[in-house]
Order: structure tokens, then C-alpha cells, then sequence
């Protein structure tokens, strides 16, 4: 299982349909692949993705720097890997660009680690189950009209959805966010459960206020009503609320995380990969969490997250939003809900080699 050679790209997947997030108009998914392969011959492959293209060069060259640094080290070592990168780094580290660099190698050694096994990760993790609460989160942008959240709404209901996510935060009032909700809730059914993310666009009191205004209305959990660096504040809104606040995508170490859990400002921890530094360190942080009473999440490549979070018991819910499905054979398929862990070993993904030429630039 010894690494014998480590392949870094950079991929720009076109989308069809270009959205704005966060105020930036969005036009492809980047990615900074890598790809691990053994002596034995086992390939296993990991990736992060960001929606601009600022830095993506950047990060690849840094993960290009790391690489040789795992030659002759086993994918059944995967902490130690981490460790070595981590401190190899730790110039510009810990957090920011490093672990974002280190991220796609420590993926991809986990799922070589797994494909020499032939276990899926979630067993290898843990194995608590073989399924999870799945919900769309993308398509509800705050930019749409009532109408077409309602249509994206019934859309994701029809395509077997029991939760969807609405982007919020930009009505002058909470009887504007409320009316987005309702709008969303009646079009998906009875059944469907809505949650929101303001992306840390309210301050403080408006938070609680528009907050217990959602609640009321019905939403089930709250993520990012606030900015993630005034965790005072967010753990003001969520002492106010009884709705769940999610957050954490934003933080890149397990200090950082055990600042909000001791703050207690989350009822789920958001764990984003690349940010955390991929698998090993998100590990950490999920069972930090668990000793917390807090449940947790992934941000963003649910093909990633369904093995991760099926391995841990304080698992919630895995944020559906396919941004690599053009690069893949096949997506983990969902039914009625929930998302189904590939049994394959590793991540059980296999990459569309026609599209990964095709998309590498
Ligand atoms: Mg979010």
C-alpha cells in the first residue's frame, strides 16, 4: 500500500445555469484534483471545489510542493500523512491555503486506503449506518422571484427530496423571509422540511427576531445567521432560538471549533472539507463535537460527506449539492430522502476519465 506516485490537476467544470452567491457571480466549479497511486497499482482520488478562480492555481502548485513528501508512505497511515504535510507547511499554516492544499491528498489517501481493502469508508470509519437524511441545496438562491423558489421547490420534491435550503438574508423585513419560506413549503408539500441559510448577512437582533419569525414558520434549522468570527453573538442567537443555528463551514482547525462548541453557538457543526483539511482532521472535529451533544454536517460535495457522516453517530443530515457529478460515473443515488452510501471500497466513485481530459486545464 506504499504511495508511489501522487498526479495534481486543475479541473474547470462549466455550469450550465451560472447563479450569484455571497454577491459573486458564479460561472464553474474548480477543482484541484488528486489522484494517489500505490505500488500495488490502486488509484485513489480526492478533490476540493471552489467557485472562483482566484487561488486555484495557487493551491494546486502548494499541493503540487506537498506531494513528494508522501512518496514511500502507506495510504494505511493516513494521520501520519496528515501530520507530515501539517507540519511541513506550518510556515503558512496552520489553516487557510495549507489545508486546502493538503485537503485533496488526504482524500485521496483515504480512498486508496479503502480501494486496497475494497471497504467503503463509512466502514472504515465506523460503519453506523448505510444511509442518510439528504437535502437540496441548490437551486434557491435569494435572487429568485416567489415564483421560481416555489417551481425549484416542487422540482426538488419531485426529484425525492424530504428537506430543501433556502438562501435568506436579504429582505428588508422578516415577514419577507417568511413569505420566501411559505412560498418554497407550499409548492415541495406536506413532508418537506425547509431550512435556511442567511450566509452571516444579519446582525444580532435581527437574527433572533427574523429567526423566531422562521421558526414559527416552521423552519427547522438556521445556519449561518451571523458573521462566524462573533461567536458571543452567535451564541446569543442560538440561546434565543429553538431551532437548531448551523455553522462552522467557515472554520479551518478543530481550536477553532472548540471555541464555538465551549461558546455553545451551534446545534450542528458544519465541517467543510477542504477548509478542515480533509478526512482526517473532519474525524476530529465530528467526534469533538459528539462529546458536545452537537450533532454535525458537511458543506458542499455530498459524495465525500455520505460515507463521513454514516460512519459517526451524531450525524444530521448531508447537504446535497453535486458540484462534481460532470467528473464522476456516478453520483450516490437518493431515495425517498436519503442518500445511499456507495458500497464500492474507498469512496466507491469512479472518475469519467473522458471528462476529467476534458475538463483539465
Ligand atoms: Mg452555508
Amino acid at each position: 500500500m506504499k504511495i508511489k506516485s501522487i498526479d495534481v490537476r486543475v479541473l474547470k467544470v462549466p455550469l450550465d445555469e451560472p447563479y450569484t452567491a455571497g454577491g459573486r457571480a458564479v460561472g464553474a466549479n474548480w477543482h484541484v484534483m488528486a489522484e494517489v497511486t500505490t505500488e500495488d497499482g490502486v488509484t485513489g482520488f480526492g478533490y476540493i471545489v471552489a467557485l472562483n478562480e482566484l487561488f486555484i492555481g495557487t493551491v494546486a502548485t502548494a499541493t503540487r510542493e506537498l506531494a513528494p513528501l508522501l512518496t514511500g508512505m502507506s495510504v494505511a497511515e493516513p494521520e501520519a500523512a496528515w501530520r507530515k504535510l501539517a507540519r511541513a507547511g506550518d510556515w503558512i499554516g496552520p489553516g487557510g491555503l495549507l489545508h486546502y492544499a493538503i485537503a485533496p491528498l488526504d482524500i485521496a489517501i483515504w480512498d486508496a486506503f479503502g480501494k486496497s481493502l475494497n471497504l467503503p469508508i463509512s466502514r472504515m470509519l465506523g460503519g453506523t449506518r448505510d444511509r442518510l437524511p439528504v437535502y437540496a441545496s441548490d437551486g434557491f438562491w435569494y435572487s429568485l422571484s416567489l415564483d421560481e423558489l416555489a417551481a425549484s421547490a416542487r422540482r426538488a420534491a419531485e426529484a425525492g427530496f424530504r428537506a430543501i435550503k433556502l438562501r435568506v438574508g436579504h429582505e428588508p423585513l422578516p415577514e419577507g423571509e417568511v413569505r420566501r419560506v411559505q412560498a418554497a413549503s407550499d409548492a415541495a408539500g406536506p413532508g418537506v422540511s425547509i431550512m435556511v441559510d442567511a450566509t452571516e448577512t444579519w446582525t444580532v437582533t435581527r437574527a433572533i427576531r427574523t429567526g423566531k419569525a422562521l421558526q414559527e414558520a416552521g423552519v427547522v434549522w438556521i445556519e449561518d445567521p451571523v458573521s462566524h468570527t462573533d461567536i458571543a453573538g452567535m451564541a446569543r442567537v442560538a440561546g434565543s432560538l429553538d431551532v437548531p443555528v448551523a455553522t462552522g463551514e467557515h472554520l479551518y482547525g478543530i481550536s477553532d471549533f472548540t471555541r464555538l462548541l465551549e461558546a455553545r453557538a451551534t446545534g450542528v457543526a458544519l465541517i467543510d472539507l477542504g477548509r478542515i483539511g480533509g478526512v482526517t482532521p473532519w474525524r476530529h472535529v465530528a467526534s469533538m463535537a459528539h462529546g458536545f451533544g452537537v450533532q454535525v454536517g458537511g458543506h458542499v460535495l455530498p459524495e465525500i460527506h455520505v460515507h463521513l457522516l454514516s460512519a459517526v453517530p451524531n450525524a444530521r443530515v448531508v447537504e446535497y449539492v453535486p458540484r462534481s457529478a460532470a467528473l464522476l460515473q456516478t453520483m450516490p443515488e437518493i431515495a425517498d430522502g436519503v442518500l445511499i452510501v456507495p458500497s464500492g471500497g474507498g469512496f466507491g466513485l469512479e472518475l469519467d476519465q473522458d471528462a476529467v481530459r476534458r475538463f483539465t486545464v
